[in-house]
């Protein structure tokens, strides 16, 4: 066994690093980390790009044509993702997701689902892989996406009203097309589809019983988002959050709702059904109840860093590993040992400070668009 150690440039252990042989946490499928959460969920951003400006991800004061992208050479190659996501199953990952940016705008996305699709678990399960996607280029891409291996998507869809949509997009873009895209996943079997609406009080909070309306009756699970503070751009504020009880209170009034129980621990949504056996609905509470507690998911950024939560200001660099010459062995015993030392709960630390938390002196968080969802 190797005794080379690893170099972690911007690891918050980093001092403690070089002193750890690199195979310290042979993966065994059962890692937890200091809060005892195991390594469940690995969300992959394939590009940092997006066609859309949505004003509470790359608002377009920020993100406009000056915004310098990750150039192509710093992206992770389909074949640097594939082997990061086999060490991460390693470890105990069932769930892969591609995001961003939009992932549908990554050249070639097809080939990499297909070398994902090949991933097993330790004991030869195939694992659960999706994607979210604005749904823009959807109708275009549903069947070659099918054809690759992919599971499943999860669209993202913020109203109906086509103005309003417009108008939360910031790039004109037509509700039409998404619908179409969610229409043509569903033809070829890119099943159950999530469609995830943003709600942000004042801007489309009378979108959600028309949403609910809509999708009511389909196989279609439609889940509300609680707007939240990710990055340092969309300038958010407490006051434009709806509560996920209220978003649940008012389809109520409409269709009668019952909470129904999680599918699986660590599901970020509390589920709710019709109790006319119409479906269900889901809503994902991220400021106003909080679910650190069972949190298990990691992020890999579009250019190889490692994020162990949503609202962290650094990532650990596993594309210098991976072009580093380090073997199979010493990288995954580095993410054994970065996820060992996770304690990120940062929701739960709003939850209790009544606010968003500040951070340390020239520190930043990092933006959605650049980590994925
Ligand atoms: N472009 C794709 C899309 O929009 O589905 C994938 C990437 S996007 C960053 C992933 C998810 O994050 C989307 O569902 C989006 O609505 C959500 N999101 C982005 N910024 C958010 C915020 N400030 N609060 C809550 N959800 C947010
Ligand atoms: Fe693009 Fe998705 Fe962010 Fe909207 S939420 S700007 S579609 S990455
Ligand atoms: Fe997970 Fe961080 Fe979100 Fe808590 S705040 S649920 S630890 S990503």
């Amino acid at each position: 066994m190797s005794e080379r150690v690893i170099p972690l440039a911007d690891h918050r252990y980093a001092a403690a690093l070089p002193r750890v042989p690199a195979a310290a946490v042979p993966p065994t499928g059962l890692l937890g980390d200091r809060l005892g959460r195991p390594l469940r969920d690995l969300r992959i951003s394939v590009t940092d790009r997006c066609n859309f400006r949505c004003s509470y991800c790359m608002p377009k004061e920020v993100f406009d044509k000056a915004y310098t992208f990750l150039p192509q050479s710093s992206l992770l190659s389909f074949e640097e993702i594939t082997r990061t996501a086999r060490l991460f199953v390693a470890h105990g990952v069932q769930k892969l997701r591609l995001t961003g940016g939009e992932p549908l705008l990554r050249k070639h996305l097809e080939v990499l689902i297909g070398m994902l699709s090949e991933l097993r678990t330790p004991d030869g399960q195939p694992l659960d892989l999706t994607l979210t996607t604005n749904g823009s280029v959807l109708a275009k891409k549903a069947q070659a996406l099918k054809d690759a291996g992919l599971q499943r998507v999860t669209v993202s869809l913020d109203a109906l009203d086509d103005a309003i949509f417009r108008r939360m997009n910031d790039v004109d873009f037509p509700v039409a097309e998404v619908l179409e895209g969610i229409a043509e996943a569903q033809r070829v079997g890119l099943g159950p589809i999530k469609v995830n609406m943003v709600v942000k009080r004042g801007t489309n909070d009378d979108q959600i019983v028309a949403m609910a309306r809509h999708f009511k009756g389909t196989p279609v699970v439609l889940r509300f988002i609680e707007y939240m503070d990710v990055g340092a751009t969309n300038g958010w504020r407490m006051d434009e959050v709806l509560p996920s009880a209220d978003v649940v209170a008012r389809i109520h009034a409409q269709f009668p709702l019952e909470a129904i129980e999680a599918n699986v621990t660590g599901e970020t949504a509390e589920r709710w059904r019709y109790r006319d056996g119409s479906g269900e609905i889901g809503v994902i509470s991220s400021v106003t109840q909080a679910f650190c507690h069972d949190c298990n998911r990691a992020r890999l950024s579009t250019e190889g860093k490692l994020f162990l939560c949503l609202f962290a200001t650094n990532g650990h660099d596993l594309r210098a590993l991976l072009r580093g010459g380090y073997t199979d062995e010493q990288i995954a015993g580095a993410i054994g040992l970065i996820w060992q030392g996770r304690e990120d709960r940062y929701s739960e630390l709003r939850g209790a400070a009544g606010a968003e938390v500040g951070l340390g002196d020239g520190q930043r968080r990092v933006e959605m668009h650049y980590i994925g969802g």
